[in-house]
């Protein structure tokens, strides 16, 4: 076998995929601490993931190599405001969505991926800022089932509801309660949120009793920043990509005669990420050309 490729053997079927090494230690110090150290799986190339769908590893493999979630923004549909009647269908593809989301930083967190979970929080918090509504009482039990309630996801869900000053699933406003089925979920909510819940709120309401204002959210909070300096920057780096999104939505809808010059400066993609210099790029890598990168794996074996 090819000496930089590993076998892992995922899932209770323990279906073999192989990937990258230098990939995978580069981005999981996990994986780092097993392939580059001095155990068996180092000499052999090769481990199980027993605890992680196929399905759900799959859309790893899309991050590992494409730096992709499997559901960018854009692809959600606009979500009812919570005054409104709700879509109980378009709300449950909605949630299911995020649940994926929600899977993936969880598997950050036990296989120790750092950018995963920056990327998954940053995914989560857009949703809830572009769509101003509180998380479904279906995904707070979810992340607290698989994460520690310390955990900065379980912690933005807090602050989410606290921020709109109220509990209830967004499914509570349904004007059909029978297709409430999130709101029926309200008393399965775990007693670490509901006491994160009345401790902050708590916090909250003494803030704005002594005059102080209500901030605004900010995804530095949840962010795992090893100093101030680290976190400015990302803070600039986030600005730099929102400037630059904003500039090529407005490029989109500008009508041909109306278009920038064509000297105009074209605002750099937003693709750019913290890497390490060090990185080395494996050969040969899927492109995005590609349909899938299973059907490539599934080329490779
Ligand atoms: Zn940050």
């Amino acid at each position: 076998m090819d000496p930089t490729m590993v076998t892992i053997f995922v899932g209770t079927e323990k279906k073999p995929y192989t990937a990258h090494m230098d990939l995978l230690t580069h981005y999981s110090d996990y994986f780092h601490a097993m392939f580059k150290g001095s155990f068996k799986e180092a000499e052999e190339r090769n481990t199980s993931m027993e605890d992680v769908e196929e399905t759900l590893f799959g859309n790893f493999l899309d991050w590992l190599y494409h730096q992709t979630l499997p559901c960018p923004l854009s692809d959600y549909s606009l979500h009812p405001r919570p005054t409104r009647p709700t879509n109980p269908g378009t709300d449950l593809r909605t949630s299911a969505k995020l649940d994926i989301v929600t899977r993936l930083y969880a598997l950050g967190d036990q296989y120790e991926i750092p950018n995963l979970r920056r990327d998954a929080i940053d995914h989560v918090f857009d949703y809830y800022e572009r769509e101003g509504v509180v998380p479904y009482y279906r995904s707070v039990i979810l992340t607290y089932d698989l994460l520690p309630e310390d955990s900065p996801l379980c912690q933005l869900l807090i602050d989410r509801y606290i921020r709109k000053g109220y509990l209830a699933s967004v499914h509570d406003y349904n004007e059909n309660k029978e297709l409430n089925t999130d709101g029926k979920l309200r008393a399965d909510l775990p007693h670490a949120f509901l006491l994160g819940m009345m401790v902050k709120g708590l916090d909250t309401m003494a803030d704005l009793a002594a005059g102080k204002k209500r901030k605004s959210m900010d995804v530095c909070d949840y962010h795992e920043h090893a100093s101030d300096e680290e976190r400015e920057k990302c803070k600039e780096e986030r600005k730099g990509k929102k400037t630059a999104a904003k500039n090529t939505t407005t490029k989109a809808t500008e009508p041909a005669a109306e278009a920038q010059p064509v000297t105009a400066v074209v605002p750099t993609p937003t693709l750019t990420r913290i890497q390490p210099a060090t990185v080395v790029a494996p050969t040969p890598m899927p492109t995005r050309n590609q349909p899938s990168i299973r059907r490539w794996i599934s080329k490779i074996l």
